[in-house]
């Protein structure tokens, strides 16, 4: 087959910063200088025809990447890490931004899902082993073919129908991992598998494949998933393609765990949002999806994937969970009891109650992150109250009247202060 050729030099002006831009011609140059030919390649590529924000740079080389990059980091002066075994390198922009190169090589499987073994090759055979046609699309840097978009199969076309094929017949069995890979994609860019492409896929389900994958591997992938932000389109896929079945023989959705998924994106949301804070996604989405199940076999399951984080967080929440059973009817009462609760937890428990405790809690929170701009020690001593243990005991005292709404400002606490504290 013979590739398409298109000059993509201004899409590429267009997508990439200038000074990234400037160091990619750079490389171009020095590879024609060494008689290697470079090209950028992966997801860039694809996003960069989507139109997608991405600067993930990796390279490959027909040649040798190690020998491109240390001429490169020593005609720049900047860093070079290389990895001899892996024929990879990755450099360090002087605006600090990295790049990964990697000699052109093909890859053959010992058995399915096995870390593959790798020899040089060509950019074409380089593509050609990649799990998708949309990620087999490569941009030549080389000087003289500077944005030349390389497309031997069909990757552009299948990018623009909005679709998922895998290269060859054997490529889910070879790589089961690509079983995840495949709805990751098709669920986080809204596309559908091509028709071969899922018939495949239900074949290597039906064939337990996954259960060949290296358990680190899945584990990695299932983190990704978590952290995407159309994580519950791809979970309903894993649902459909029968992927969560296969990885948790007990698993089945229903509406209510339908509702659950999508209450906890929310959740996250808006923790995230209105209290800064990072939530543990994978924990999260894991306890979702694990719940109905007994405890034993949901700990078998993350044990096996190496959720040692999640196990912990399962075990925190059954300690908690009974905590809530009567919810308090003041917002001081209830604050009692969550304050010692981790945050991500509470999560999970917001967004398996009902709405109203919910927003209770987040609003409660949102309290808890103002507490200091509400009153301080500083205002106390200011007020002319000498310092002492008791310090603290006001400050409670003033936080959980503005938790019952007693109190409503700062000026609201000062009032209140004088008259308690200070005989009016
Ligand atoms: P993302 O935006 O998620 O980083 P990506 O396409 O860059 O998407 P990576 O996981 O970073 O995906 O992998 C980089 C490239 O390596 C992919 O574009 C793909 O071509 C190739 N690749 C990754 N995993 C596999 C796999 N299991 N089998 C074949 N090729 C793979
Ligand atoms: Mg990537």
């Amino acid at each position: 087959m013979k590739p398409r050729y298109l000059n993509y030099r201004s899409k590429l002006e267009k997508f990439l910063p200038e000074h990234i831009l400037t160091e990619l011609e750079y490389i171009g140059k020095l590879s024609a200088r060494l008689g290697f030919n470079t090209y950028l390649v992966g997801g860039i590529v694809r996003d960069m025809v989507l139109g997608k924000k991405n600067l993930d740079i990796d390279l490959i080389v027909e040649g040798d990447a190690l020998e491109l990059a240390r001429a490169y980091a020593k005609e720049k002066k900047v860093p070079c890490h290389t990895f001899e075994e892996f024929m990879t390198a990755q450099i360090t922009l002087k605006t600090g931004e990295k790049i990964d190169l990697a000699t052109a090589r093909k890859e053959t499987y010992t058995h399915p899902g096995a870390y593959p073994k790798v020899e040089k090759a060509t950019i074409k055979e380089d593509l050609y082993r990649r799990d998708f046609t949309i990620n087999t699309l490569a941009v030549e840097l080389t000087e003289g073919r500077f944005g030349i978009l390389v497309d031997y199969f069909n990757g552009l076309k299948d990018i623009k129908d909005r679709m998922v094929r895998i290269l060859h017949q054997l490529s889910f069995i070879e790589d089961p991992i690509r079983i995840l890979r495949a709805l990751r994609f098709a669920g986080r860019l809204g596309f559908r598998l091509g028709r071969p492409t899922e018939k495949l896929l239900k074949l290597a389900v039906d064939e337990n494949m996954l259960e060949l994958a290296p358990t680190g591997r899945v584990n990695l992938e299932l983190t990704y998933t978590f952290n995407e932000e159309k994580v519950i389109d791809i979970l309903f896929l894993m649902n459909k393609y029968r992927v969560l079945h296969s990885l948790i023989p007990e698993f089945y959705m229903d509406e209510k765990r339908e509702e659950l998924l999508s209450r906890l994106r929310d959740t996250i949301i808006s923790f995230e949002m209105f209290l800064e804070l990072k939530v543990d996604r994978v924990s999260n989405y894991l306890m979702a999806l694990l719940y109905h199940l007994p405890f034993e076999l949901s700990y078998k399951f993350l044990e096996k994937y190496h959720f040692s984080k999640t196990i912990k967080f399962f075990e925190e929440y059954y300690e908690i969970k009974d905590l809530l059973e009567k919810i308090p009817e003041k917002d001081s009462d209830l604050y009692k009891k969550i304050k010692f609760i981790k945050k991500d937890l509470l999560v999970y428990i917001c967004a398996s109650s009902p709405v109203e405790l919910a927003e209770r809690i987040i609003r409660i929170l949102k309290k808890e992150g103002e507490r200091q701009l509400l009153i301080s020690g500083k205002d106390l001593k200011e007020l002319g109250i000498p310092p002492s243990p008791i310090y603290r005991k006001i400050l409670d005292d003033v936080f959980k009247k503005y938790l019952d709404d007693e109190i409503k400002s700062k000026k609201e606490a000062l009032e209140y202060l004088k008259k308690q504290y200070l005989g009016g």
